[in-house]
C-alpha cells in the first residue's frame, strides 16, 4: 500500500492581514459621542412613553406595575412562586420571616414545541408543574397565595392582572398576547382541578431583583437584568406618571417596567447597527422588535459572533478559511462561548481552543484565538456600554444622589468583564454628583415574588377584617 504524499507545510504563512480584519469589526466600536445621542433619544422614548398623549404610540412603554412600595423587612409566611421568562421555568416555595428567606425550588423544562405552541398547552404545562411540585413538597390541599414572575411585556391593569402585549426571547405561544395571563393560570389550574393556587401578584424579573435587593439596601432603586433578555424598572414619582390610576397615598411613587428592549424599534439605534444586528434580527421570530436587547442579551450575542466569524473566515482571514458546518450552523456558537473565550487570561487560549474543537474547526492557530478572543471582546463591550447608557440616562433621569443598581441575568453573572466595563461607562456618561452602585441580585425571581405577594397579601388579609 502505498500512502499517499504528504501536504508540505508552507513554510512562510500569510501574515495576518490585521487592517482586513480591523475593517470589519470597526462597526462594533462606539464612540462616547453615539453613546450620549442614545441617552438624549432614550430619555426622549422614556418620556414618550410615561405621557398620557404619547404612550399609545411610543415603542418604550414605561408600564406602571402597581408596586409602590419596596419591601420593609416585616414581611412574612409561605408563598410560592412562578419564574417564566428565560431558559427555564421554576416553581419555589418560600418562607419570609422578617428579613429570613428560606427558600425551595425545582427547575422544569419547557420544550421546545411548548414555547412555539398554544397558550393553553404552556398553561396546562405549568399548571402541571405545579401540581408536582405541591405533591414533592407535601402541598396537596393548601391554597398558598402565589407571585408570579413573568419576564415578558405586559400592560398591568393592577397587581394581579397582566395582559401580555408580545412575546419576546423565542416564545410564541398562540392566544396569549392580549390576554391576561393571571386568569390563563387560574383556567389551567380549574381544568386540573386538583389543585388550588391564589395568584395575588405578577411581577417582571426586573421588579423582582429590585425588591429582593431592596430587601437589605433601601437605596436600591433600578433593577436590571442581562440574561437571555434586558430589561430595566426604576422607581418614577406619580407626577411623572400621567396615566397612573391607583392610589396616591404616600409612597408617592411606583415602579414602572421600562421595557427597554423594544428601545430602537423605531430606527432611533439604525446610526450605530451593523450588517450582524440586521442579520440576527432578520433571522429571529420577532423581526424589527427588540431592537435593543438584540444588541445586548444573551439570546443574540453568540449569534452576533458567530457571524462575523463566518465573514472573516471566508475572506481567509481566520482558521485558514476552513470553517466547518458548526460554525455555519445558525444559533451554533453560544453566548456562554463568549464568555469562556474572554476568560482566557494567558497565552494557551485553553478555553478558547476547546471552543474551536467543539465547533469542529479543522486548523487554528494561536493567531486565531487572539482574532476570535478580540471579536468577542468588541461585541461584548459595545453590549455592556449599550446597558450602561441605558442605566446612565435612568440615573440622570432620577437624579438621586445615591443610587444601588440590582443587577441580575446569566450574561452580567458569567461574562467575565461586564461588570467592570459597566461601572466605567456608566462613571463617564453619568451627571456630576450622582453616585451608583452595582449590586448582584440573587434569586430576585423568586423572592421578589414573594415579597409582592407578601404585601399583597397583607392587604387582602386587612380588607376582609
Ligand atoms: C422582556 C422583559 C424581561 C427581559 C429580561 C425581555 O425580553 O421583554 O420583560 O424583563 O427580557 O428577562
Ligand atoms: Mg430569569
Amino acid at each position: 500500500i502505498v500512502s499517499p504524499p504528504r501536504k508540505r507545510q508552507n513554510p512562510f504563512p500569510k501574515p495576518i492581514d490585521t487592517e482586513a480584519i480591523e475593517n470589519i469589526v470597526r462597526p462594533f466600536i462606539l464612540s462616547d459621542d453615539d453613546y450620549r445621542k442614545l441617552m438624549d433619544s432614550m430619555l426622549e422614548n422614556f418620556n414618550k412613553g410615561l405621557g398620557k398623549e404619547t404612550n399609545a404610540s411610543a415603542r418604550v412603554k414605561m408600564f406602571q406595575t402597581y408596586v409602590k412600595s419596596v419591601p420593609d423587612g416585616t414581611e412574612s409566611g409561605d408563598f410560592l412562586a412562578l419564574d417564566l421568562g428565560g431558559t427555564n421555568f421554576r416553581v419555589l416555595l418560600i418562607s419570609l420571616d422578617g428579613k429570613e428567606v428560606k427558600m425551595e425550588s425545582k427547575i422544569y423544562l419547557i420544550p421546545q414545541h411548548i414555547m412555539l405552541g398554544s397558550g393553553v398547552q404552556l398553561f396546562d404545562h405549568i399548571a402541571e408543574c405545579i401540581f408536582k411540585f405541591m405533591k414533592d413538597h407535601d402541598l396537596m390541599g393548601k391554597t398558598l397565595p402565589l407571585g408570579f414572575t413573568f419576564s415578558f411585556p405586559c400592560r398591568q391593569i393592577g397587581l394581579d392582572r397582566a395582559v401580555l402585549t408580545n412575546w419576546t426571547k423565542g416564545f410564541k405561544c398562540e392566544g396569549v398576547e392580549g390576554n391576561d395571563i393571571v386568569k390563563l393560570l387560574h383556567e389551567a389550574i380549574e381544568r386540573r382541578g386538583d389543585i388550588q393556587v391564589n395568584c395575588l401578584a405578577v411581577i417582571n424579573d426586573t421588579v423582582g431583583a429590585l425588591m429582593s435587593c431592596a430587601h437589605s439596601d433601601n437605596s436600591c432603586a433600578i433593577g436590571l437584568i442581562l440574561g437571555t433578555g434586558t430589561n430595566a424598572c426604576y422607581i418614577e414619582r406619580l407626577e411623572n406618571v400621567e396615566l397612573w390610576d391607583g392610589d396616591w397615598d404616600e409612597p408617592q411613587q411606583v415602579i414602572i417596567n421600562t421595557e427597554w428592549g423594544a428601545y430602537g424599534d423605531d430606527g432611533a439605534l439604525d446610526f450605530v447597527k451593523t450588517e450582524y444586528d440586521r442579520k440576527v434580527d432578520k433571522h429571529s421570530i420577532n423581526p424589527g422588535k427588540q431592537v435593543y436587547e438584540k444588541m445586548i442579551s444573551g439570546m443574540y450575542m453568540g449569534e452576533i459572533v458567530r457571524l462575523v466569524l463566518v465573514k472573516l473566515c471566508k475572506h481567509g482571514l481566520i482558521f485558514g478559511g476552513r470553517g466547518s458546518e458548526e460554525l455555519s450552523t445558525m444559533g451554533r456558537f453560544y453566548t456562554k462561548y463568549v464568555s469562556e473565550i474572554e476568560s482566557d487570561v494567558n497565552d494557551h487560549f485553553k478555553n478558547t481552543k476547546q471552543v474551536f474543537e467543539d465547533l469542529m474547526i479543522p486548523n487554528h492557530t494561536e493567531e486565531d484565538c487572539r482574532i476570535v478572543q478580540h471579536v468577542c471582546c468588541l461585541i461584548s463591550t459595545r453590549a455592556a456600554y449599550l446597558a450602561s447608557a441605558g442605566i446612565a440616562c435612568l440615573l440622570n433621569k432620577m437624579n438621586r444622589p445615591d443610587v444601588a443598581v440590582a443587577v441580575d441575568g446569566s450574561l452580567y453573572r458569567f461574562h467575565p468583564h461586564f461588570h467592570d466595563l459597566m461601572v466605567e461607562k456608566i462613571t463617564q456618561l453619568l451627571n456630576p454628583g450622582i453616585k451608583f452602585r452595582l449590586m448582584l441580585s440573587h434569586d430576585g425571581s423568586g423572592k421578589g415574588a414573594a415579597l409582592v405577594a407578601a404585601v399583597a397579601n397583607r392587604v387582602q388579609q386587612q380588607k376582609k377584617q
